[in-house]
């Protein structure tokens, strides 16, 4: 996997035959007070080598456009204008920066319920934000999102209760624990994985190094800690690759093994 292009709010990679285009949608600020050790307690110290902007833990929103040519497939969408903070929102431009038709669009594959990852589906004047849009898979623990203001695209909705095949290279593969219906998506070409893992890891800084240390939104923090270690085991195998939500963007890497814990290569010089 090797980056193409890249601007201030997309990095395009080549995948084999596919290309992934990781989408910029902004940042959120979050105290670190959201840390929890595994006792479930705030945590009480944090390493110096996490950075700080103010007193807040800043961190990266991306989603992922992964294509053939043909098909194609959009891994979460943002948080469209539903937070009212400055610096959100941005995937639409991200889209258009990479040249990517929204009209384009008609699988969605959501990691979870949270706004974050969800609300892009519509856009800021409350218009479905991908005209053509088919099918969104989400889990099935996660599908009661789909009232209020989501609630038009409900009858578009595709539960995902166990691993599933969204097409030829993509696959829904169930690890609560952030959420109930929490999903990663799993991307193959040739010997290569991709896992968009979705709210697997919030501070990378830290959560790498230190995996068991979880966040106050992961609902059930024990399952949420399990799951993230045994996708942080599964990335270390040959030719892995993750594309993460909250990692630094564009927010793709490679994981490997260091001591009791782990470090992040990241494919791509951050943007934004
Ligand atoms: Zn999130």
């Amino acid at each position: 996997m090797r980056l193409i292009s890249s601007g201030r709010h997309h990095a395009r990679f080549e995948f084999g035959d596919l290309q992934v285009v990781s989408l910029r949608d902004g940042y959120i600020d979050m105290p670190p007070t959201r840390l929890r050790d595994e006792d479930g307690c705030v945590l009480e110290e944090l390493p110096a080598v996490v950075p700080l902007v103010g007193d807040n833990l800043r961190l990266s929103v991306n989603a992922f456009f992964v294509t053939d040519g043909v098909r194609s497939v959009l891994i979460d969408t943002g948080a469209s204008n539903v937070w009212h903070v400055p610096g959100m929102g941005l995937i639409y431009d991200a889209l258009d920066e990479a040249g990517i038709d929204r009209a384009q669009v008609t699988d969605v594959a959501i990691t979870h319920r949270h706004e974050d990852h969800v609300s892009g589906l519509i856009a800021p004047d409350g218009s479905e934000a991908f005209p053509e849009l088919e099918r969104v898979w989400i889990g099935a623990g996660d599908v009661a999102v789909f009232t209020g203001r989501l609630a038009p695209i409900r009858d578009r909705v595709v539960a995902v209760a166990e691993e599933v095949a969204i097409n030829d290279w993509a696959s829904a593969i169930p690890t609560p624990g952030h959420t109930p219906g929490h999903t990663v998506y799993r991307v193959s070409s040739g010997a290569g994985r991709l896992l968009a893992w979705g709210d697997t890891v919030h501070v990378p800084t830290l959560q790498f190094e230190q995996p068991s240390v979880s966040w106050e939104l992961d609902g059930d923090q024990p399952q949420a800690r399990a799951a993230r270690a045994a996708l942080l085991e599964r990335l270390v195998r040959p030719n892995h690759f993750v594309a993460g939500a909250h990692l630094d963007s564009p927010g793709i890497a490679r994981v490997a093994s260091s001591g009791d814990g782990y470090v992040l290569e990241y494919l791509a010089p951050p943007i934004g």
